[in-house]
């Protein structure tokens, strides 16, 4: 026999026991981001690897070690995209989606980064994001930060944690800098491989090591708010007292710098205590100088991006998730006679109730044995025709979740009475 061939390591097959919880976070997730008027924007999952070195950043985890990147046959280098931002910023300039306007836009879909698999973490991953484009206050930031709390309260999530930062303007940042590389410099011996070759390419990164033996080092540091320019504190001083005002909490976090290198300002994350290291299931920020770097007109930009993954590994599947992928009614149809009498009945049943969820039995088989089917298959309904139903035109009708005597009914009449037995708890009408 040849060797059974399996997925690509740390990238994960949804089954339909899993789709609808996954269904679930997702339509409601949409559904919050339309009702504060984001629309939705679909990019390829390939582009240039230039657009992710130039815009997250060459000395980043994600661009020195996570992506996956290739030469195609022309000789271009290729990569999975691994985040929606960069993708958002290339086809907005692309499409003069920024000309003097603002855009609210939303997408949703699989990421990949090469990273060691484990528990809330792969190499092909799901975002959900939201991108503001126009709008430099901290009014959209602070409703940005508004909308992603309603989506934990619409899934029933009370214990995320919203953490917040100001990261100042990129000159604040330079004078930060000079500050954090000599303090850095003075304890050599603290320093990790990855935190030593960062000195001096991207030393802010090392604020966010998760490297245990760093802590100290990064504690004591100088902090970013210190140095902030007028104007940033500013922005910050009025985004919390917006989130204090809309009864949102928060915790300042000093060393919050994030992994990419484009933000400034505003940057949060909003954290769960139950997935140790893979506890951030939502991260954003402000960056005001990504479009202008990538080729376009000087646009003011904030957004975040969710992972689905580390959502639903909070979120136990519930009956009611499950319950809507059940069939309504499943057909028994024995006999050959049967299948043809049973196709058109169910074909018309289909034009008259497209809500309706009705799965026909195929493969043919004793009437015992289709009907241990149809109670596997979870449906409240079975439908049968057998011999003397074809002759009659009939169908005998058995409740199969109910205490309830089966009936008999002309093939005409089915419609009307799924209708009414239906929608009670279906909405069919
Ligand atoms: P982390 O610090 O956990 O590596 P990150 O800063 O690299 O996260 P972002 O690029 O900000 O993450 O992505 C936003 C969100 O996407 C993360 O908060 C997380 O929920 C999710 N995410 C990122 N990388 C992965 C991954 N490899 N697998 C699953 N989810 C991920
Ligand atoms: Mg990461």
């Amino acid at each position: 026999m040849s060797k059974i061939i399996q997925s690509i390591r740390g990238m994960n097959d949804l089954l339909p026991t899993q789709t609808p919880l996954w269904r679930h976070v997702e339509t409601t997730l949409r559904t919050v981001l339309e009702t504060y008027g984001y629309q939705e924007i679909r990019t390829p999952l390939l582009e240039a690897t230039e657009l992710f070195s130039r815009s997250i950043g060459e000395v980043t985890d994600i661009v020195e070690k996570e992506m996956f990147s290739f030469t195609d046959r022309n000789g271009d280098s290729l990569t999975l995209r691994p985040e929606g931002t960069a993708c958002c910023v290339r086809a907005g300039i692309e499409h003069s989606l920024f000309y003097n306007q603002v855009q609210r836009l939303w997408y949703m879909g699989p990421m990949f980064r090469h990273e060691r698999p484990q528990q809330g973490r792969y190499r092909q991953f799901h975002q959900i994001g939201a991108e503001a484009y126009g709008l430099s206050g901290s009014d959209i930031d602070a409703e940005i930060i508004a909308m992603t709390a309603r989506c934990w309260r619409q899934l029933g999530l009370s214990d995320l944690q919203l953490q917040i930062n100001s990261l100042g303007s990129i000159a604040a940042r330079a004078a930060y800098r000079s500050q954090l590389v000599s303090y850095l410099s003075d304890h050599p011996n603290q320093l990790d491989e990855d935190s030593q070759r960062r000195l001096h390419t991207n030393p802010l990164r090392i604020l966010d090591s998760k490297n245990p033996n760093m802590q100290e080092l990064v504690t004591n540091a100088p902090q970013l708010l210190d140095y902030l320019d007028g104007e940033s504190q500013a922005h910050f001083a009025n985004l919390k007292q917006l989130l204090e005002q809309l009864g949102i909490s928060y915790q300042i976090n000093p060393r919050l710098v994030r992994g990419l290198d484009y933000y400034n300002r505003t940057v949060f994350e909003w954290v769960t205590p139950h997935l140790g290291g893979q506890g951030t299931i939502c991260a954003g920020g402000r960056y005001d100088t990504l479009v202008e770097q990538i080729g376009g007109k000087p646009t003011p930009a904030i957004g975040f991006a969710i992972g689905i993954e580390r959502l639903t590994l909070l979120l136990a599947p519930t009956e009611h998730h499950l319950d809507n992928s059940a069939p309504h009614a499943y057909l028994i149809l024995v006999g050959e006679a049967a299948i043809s009498q049973g196709f058109r009945l169910a074909e018309g049943l289909r034009d008259t109730l497209p809500q309706l969820r009705l799965l026909t039995h195929c493969g043919g088989g004793k009437f015992k044995n289709q009907f241990k089917q149809a109670d596997k298959s979870g449906a409240r309904l079975a439908i049968v025709i057998g011999e003397e139903e074809i002759i009659q035109q009939q169908v005998t009708i058995k409740h199969l979740r109910e205490e309830k005597p089966q009936i008999r009914l002309p093939q005409t009449e089915v419609s009307g009475y799924l209708k009414t037995a239906l929608g009670n708890f279906t909405g069919i009408n």
